[in-house]
């Protein structure tokens, strides 16, 4: 935590004196060019630069500020009203960390601004940049409605039955990753992700291991990342940061990939275009724990007759927000029937 709060309103400053101020008298011109094709290149990588202009690092919202603590759930995960993702009537992502902690943790603000009520159990905190808020929920708030809070304020404490602060952080009104490289601090995450299956999806899950596929499929995979810290909800898991997939032919060429950006911003496609059927949440029902049970559609449905009958391989590689992976490789067979052949005559026209 090397940053002082004030630190985040001069962020764009500080990119500034980057530059020598020697470099700048000599070569101005070929200085001010660099800068624009930096920015260019800034602006072409939209999904990576919200969290490249967020905030300097802050310390966590409960004490101690300067120890990371357990999260069991993270940005991205999915959220509906009932375990089950598809019999649920809202699907959403989860647009922040669920920061556990025994109902009554104290709450602090881990910048200071200027408070707003989201409800009676929701806070928010803006910061005088105007353009960072923080967001805490499930609370019993103690700070008072409209003013001004110093860093590490007592907020509130955590609402009887929750368990954990919900924790959200807005940039320029987009939710992003507390968790990204310089955001919340300290963070380790040393355990991998695990990618538990790899299916194909036509009603029913069917194992994609040395499965034979005809006509049009959707392949998904089932993954999560196992939190660094066990939580007072051991049995939860999160979402991997990032989920890719890469199907190849025999010779090795690629026939189609993609991926899921879980990790930087909330994501901001459909849920249901992400999340496949089966998709559970983690849970604590009358006394009964479920551990969520994460399934992904690789992309939108595939053609496998647009491709030759033959030898294919699919590779899942799922990564967390510090970059520890998991990869599965899953080899297959398409077969479809051949084409129908129309006889030719001896003359060279078709036989009708
Ligand atoms: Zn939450």
């Amino acid at each position: 935590m090397g940053s002082s709060p004030e630190n985040v309103d001069n962020y764009g400053w500080y990119e500034c004196v980057c530059q020598p101020a020697s470099a700048r008298r000599k070569k101005r011109f070929a200085a001010k060019a660099k800068r624009i094709l930096a920015a260019l290149l800034v602006a072409a990588t939209a999904a990576l630069a919200l969290p490249a202009l967020a905030n300097a690092s802050y310390g966590w919202p409960i004490k101690p500020f300067g120890h990371e603590h357990p999260v069991r759930g993270q940005l991205n995960d999915p959220r509906m009203n009932g375990s089950d993702f598809y019999s649920s009537s809202s699907h959403t992502f989860h647009f922040g960390l669920d920061i556990a902690a025994s109902d009554g943790t104290a709450v602090y603000a881990v910048a200071p601004g200027w408070v707003h009520y989201l409800s009676s159990s929701a806070i928010a905190v803006r910061m005088p940049n105007g353009a960072t808020t923080f967001a805490y929920w499930h609370i019993r708030p103690v700070a008072k409605r409209g003013k001004k809070v110093k860093l590490h304020a007592l907020l509130g404490y955590i609402a009887p039955g929750y368990g954990h602060v919900h924790f959200a952080e807005k940039q320029g009104g987009h939710y992003i990753n507390p968790l990204r490289r310089g955001g919340l601090t300290p963070y380790v995450d040393t355990t991998p992700p695990t990618v538990s299956s790899v299916s194909y999806y036509d009603g029913t899950y069917h194992d994609l291991t040395s499965a034979t596929l005809s006509g049009t499929v959707r392949l998904t995979a089932g993954a999560f990342d196992t939190p660094q810290l066990a939580s007072n909800w051991p049995w939860a898991v999160v979402t991997p940061a990032w989920i890719g997939w890469q199907l190849s032919d025999a010779a090795g060429k690629t026939i189609l990939s993609g991926h899921w950006d879980l990790g930087s911003t909330l994501c901001p496609l459909d849920p249901l275009t992400v999340f496949a059927p089966g998709t559970l949440k983690n849970s604590f029902i009358n006394d009964t724990s479920e551990a969520g049970s994460y399934d992904y559609w690789l992309g939108p449905q595939w053609d496998t007759t647009r491709v030759p009958s033959g030898a294919y391989s699919l590779v899942v590689t799922a990564s967390d927000i510090r970059a520890n992976q998991a990869t599965k490789t899953v080899a297959f067979t398409v077969a479809n029937e051949p084409a129908p052949v129309t006889p030719v005559s001896p003359t060279g026209s078709a036989v009708r």
